[in-house]
């Protein structure tokens, strides 16, 4: 069946479900989010993603980084926590030793196998180790897998409903050509279709953003603004989707509500936002949606 809600009445379907802190919660119960750093040029993405993980509630975050960007990331970093990952060896030890409720890959990451090797870790984790691992894939880690997505879509299935991806046009293009170009179909039923192929809660993006589940249920977000349409916000977006998820939030519902209120704190900047204002707004944006924490 078609569930099309679109955003008038789309926070009835999320606004009960944000995340709220129990009042004697600490910060591992609030979720600690991984996301992983680039090695060269374009490591700001990250931290951008790693921002918007923390104001979204989660109460740790930790930048996973090669050697080769610690330095510069570590003069960037005050509140968000800092790890050496060079391969998947490294990485699979790390998963094994915290325990992470939500990762972020893909925001200047970098393309090749490296990005290929860390989507399977992580895809993988929850069925290897029966902890469940919820995995935001952005950017690098979509394009990554242009030409050959297939192993992209038998991982996502492993880890079950807890994918999202977040295309934009471009990298949906990428990863799924035929349905991207098929013309008679809708934005809606493009984006249900590459949900249903890959297993994975879809978001993509643009003017006009739409989820879907691989269920069929399906969202439209039309309270976008264009000053949306800068550099980084897209990697904002896949921050606060992982923030969300790791307090808990269900995949479909998480990108939803993130997807309206980054939408939301962007109206409220205007001209002149810049993506990492995003973040640091957004407090103001979710108080607004939230009931205080319970005494
Ligand atoms: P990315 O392309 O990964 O940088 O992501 C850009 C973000 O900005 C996505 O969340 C898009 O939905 C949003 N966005 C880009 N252009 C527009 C636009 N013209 N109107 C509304 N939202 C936009
Ligand atoms: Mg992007």
């Amino acid at each position: 069946s078609i569930d099309i809600r679109c955003h008038e009445n789309l926070s009835s379907s999320w606004r009960h479900l944000l995340p709220r802190p129990s009042f004697d919660s600490h910060k591992y119960r609030r979720g600690h989010v991984g996301v992983f750093s680039g090695g060269t040029t374009a490591t700001g993405a990250a931290r951008m993603s790693a921002m918007a993980a923390a104001r979204a509630g989660a109460g740790a975050v930790t930048l996973l980084s090669p050697a080769s960007a610690l330095a510069v990331n570590a003069v960037h970093l005050t509140s968000i926590m800092l790890r050496r990952i060079e391969d998947p060896e490294e990485l699979s030890t790390f998963l094994n030793e915290r325990e992470l409720a939500s990762v972020v890959l893909g925001p200047g990451f970098g393309l090749g196998e490296k990005v290929r090797n860390f989507a399977d870790v992580l895809l993988r984790f929850t069925s290897r180790s029966g902890r469940r691992l919820k995995v935001v894939l952005d950017a690098d880690a979509l394009t990554g897998f242009a030409g050959d997505p297939e192993p992209l879509f038998e991982a996502a299935k492993e880890n079950g409903g807890g994918t999202v991806l977040t295309p934009h046009e471009g990298e949906f293009a990428r990863i799924f050509p035929d349905i991207a170009a098929a013309a008679e179909l809708s934005k809606v039923d493009r984006a249900r279709q590459a949900a249903e192929r890959s297993g994975a809660v879809m978001v993509l993006k643009g003017a006009d953003t739409v989820i879907a589940y691989p269920d069929g249920q399906a969202a439209i977000n039309s309270n976008g603004t264009p000053y949306l349409a800068t550099a980084g916000s897209g990697d904002v977006l896949a921050g606060m989707i992982a923030g969300l998820m790791a307090q808990g939030m269900p995949p479909f519902e998480a990108a939803c509500a993130a997807v309206y209120l980054h939408a939301e704190t962007a109206r409220s900047l205007g001209p002149g936002l810049i993506a990492e204002d995003l973040p640091a707004r957004l407090p103001v944006i979710l108080s607004a949606y939230l009931e205080p924490p319970a005494r």
